[in-house]
C-alpha cells in the first residue's frame, strides 16, 4: 500500500471488495443505524451521523491521496459541503482568536468569517499572502489560524505554502490550505507543512457536477480527533449516496486532471495570443506572476483560466452569453466546461471589499471536451 502511487491509491485505498458479498465496488450503505449484539458491542458502526461505511471508504481514499495513508496519524472527515468543512475548522477556534485569510479567497469563505464567525467572536483579517511580509504584517497576538487558498479564486495567484507555514508555526498558528483548485493530484499541502487541507469536493474531486460535498484532511492525530468530534457533534455529514458519488469520481481524478490541464493550458495560450483578449491569468503561462512558484510547488497548473476581454464589461457579458459548450454557470471542476463573470456571480459577496475582482473578469473552468471544440467555441463567442 505505502508504495502505491496516486492513481493506484485513488482506486484502491479504503476500497477492498465488500467482505459480505465480494462486491468489487463499495456498497452504498443506506442505513441510519446498525444492529448491536449487546449494548455497546458492535462492528464499529452505531449511527450514520457518527460513521457510515461508504463515508469511511471515501475518507480513507481522500486521506491517502493527501498523503495520510491507512494506519498513519490523522485522517479525513468528509462533510456535506466545502463550506461545512470550513465551518468545522472555524469551530476549532475560540472567541478572541484571530484568523488571517488569503486575499482573494473563495467568496463564501470570506462571507463565513466576516458575517457568521465574526458574530461568535472570531476575529479575522484579509492579507495578501503572495507578498513578502504579507502574513507578518497581518499577525496579531491571538492569530491561531492562517487560511491559505492557492491557486486563489478567481485570479489564480500562487501562495508559497512552505513559507507561510514557517511564519505561522513560529507564532503557533495553524495553517489550513483550501486545495480545491489544485486537488491532491497537483499539490500536496501537508507535505509542505500545512496542518489541514480543506476541499470543496463539489468541484474536481466529484468531477461531474452532480453532488455537493467537502472534506478536511490532517496528519495531526490530535487535530483529527477534534475534527472527527466536531463532525459528529455538529453533524454536517454527506449521506451515503453522495459519499459514493465522490468515491466514484475520485477514482478517475488523475486522468481527468491531466486532461483538464492540457486543455486549460492550450486555451490560455490561445487567449494570450488573441488581440480580442486584454489579459490572461493561468499559472502555467510564463507571463503569470506566480509561474515559477507554481512550477516548484505544484506538479501541474490546473484547469482554471481567467481573462479579461479587450472590450471591457460589455464584451465580457456578451462573451459569456454566447458560448455554446462553456455553460454560463457558477461552480467549476466538472468534466463539462463552465464560464462565468465572478464580479456579479460567485464573488458578489466581496463587492466593495479589498477582495474585489475586476468587473470584466471572465473565469473559465475548462472541461475535458475536445480542446479544438473548446477553442472554436471561445473564438466564436469572442465575436
Ligand atoms: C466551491 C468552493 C468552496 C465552497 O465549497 P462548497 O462545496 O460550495 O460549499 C470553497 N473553496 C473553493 C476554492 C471553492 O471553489
Amino acid at each position: 500500500m505505502t508504495e502505491d502511487r496516486f492513481e493506484t491509491i485513488a482506486i484502491h485505498a479504503g476500497q477492498d471488495p465488500d467482505p459480505a458479498t465480494g462486491s468489487v465496488i463499495v456498497p452504498i450503505y443506506a442505513t441510519s443505524t446498525y444492529v448491536q449484539e449487546a449494548p455497546g458491542v458492535h462492528k464499529g458502526y452505531e449511527y450514520s451521523r457518527s460513521d457510515n461505511p461508504t463515508r469511511t471508504a471515501l475518507q480513507t481514499q481522500l486521506a491517502a491521496l493527501e498523503g495520510v495513508l491507512p494506519g498513519a496519524d490523522g485522517g479525513c472527515v468528509a462533510t456535506s459541503s466545502g463550506l461545512a468543512a470550513t465551518s468545522l475548522i472555524g469551530y476549532l477556534l475560540k472567541p478572541g482568536d484571530h484568523v488571517v485569510i488569503s486575499n482573494d479567497a473563495y467568496g463564501g469563505t470570506f462571507r463565513l468569517f466576516a458575517s457568521v464567525l465574526a458574530d461568535h467572536g472570531i476575529e479575522w483579517s484579509a492579507a495578501d499572502l503572495t507578498l513578502d511580509g504579507g502574513l507578518e504584517a497581518a499577525l496579531k497576538p491571538r492569530t491561531k489560524l492562517v487560511w491559505v487558498e492557492t491557486p486563489t479564486n478567481p485570479l489564480l495567484r500562487i501562495v508559497d505554502i512552505a513559507k507561510i507555514v514557517g511564519v505561522a508555526h513560529s507564532v503557533e498558528a495553524m495553517v489550513a490550505v483550501d486545495n480545491t483548485f489544485a486537488t491532491p493530484f497537483f499539490q500536496q499541502p501537508l507535505e509542505l507543512g500545512a496542518d489541514m487541507v480543506m476541499h470543496s469536493s463539489t468541484k474536481y474531486l466529484g468531477g461531474h457536477s452532480d453532488a455537493v460535498g467537502g472534506a478536511i484532511i490532517t496528519n495531526n492525530a490530535e487535530l483529527y480527533d477534534r475534527l472527527k468530534f466536531l463532525q459528529n457533534a455538529l453533524g454536517p455529514v454527506p449521506g451515503p449516496f453522495d459519499a459514493y458519488l465522490f468515491l466514484r469520481g475520485i477514482k478517475t481524478l488523475a486522468v481527468r486532471m491531466e486532461r483538464h490541464e492540457q486543455n486549460a493550458s492550450a486555451i490560455a495560450r490561445f487567449l494570450e495570443s488573441d488581440s480580442r483578449v486584454a489579459q490572461v491569468w493561468y499559472p502555467g503561462l510564463a507571463s503569470h506572476p506566480g509561474h515559477e512558484l507554481a512550477a516548484r510547488q505544484m506538479t501541474g497548473f490546473g484547469g482554471m483560466v481567467s481573462f479579461r476581454p479587450s472590450g471591457g464589461l460589455d464584451a465580457a457579458n456578451s462573451l459569456v452569453g454566447r458560448t455554446r459548450l462553456f455553460f454560463l454557470a457558477e461552480s467549476l471542476g466538472g468534466v463539462e466546461s463552465l464560464i462565468e463573470t465572478p464580479a456579479n456571480m460567485t464573488h458578489m459577496s466581496v463587492d466593495g471589499t479589498d477582495l474585489e475582482v475586476p468587473a470584466d473578469l471572465v473565469r473559465a473552468s475548462v472541461g475535458i471536451e475536445h480542446v479544438d471544440d473548446l477553442i472554436s467555441d471561445l473564438d466564436r463567442a469572442l465575436g
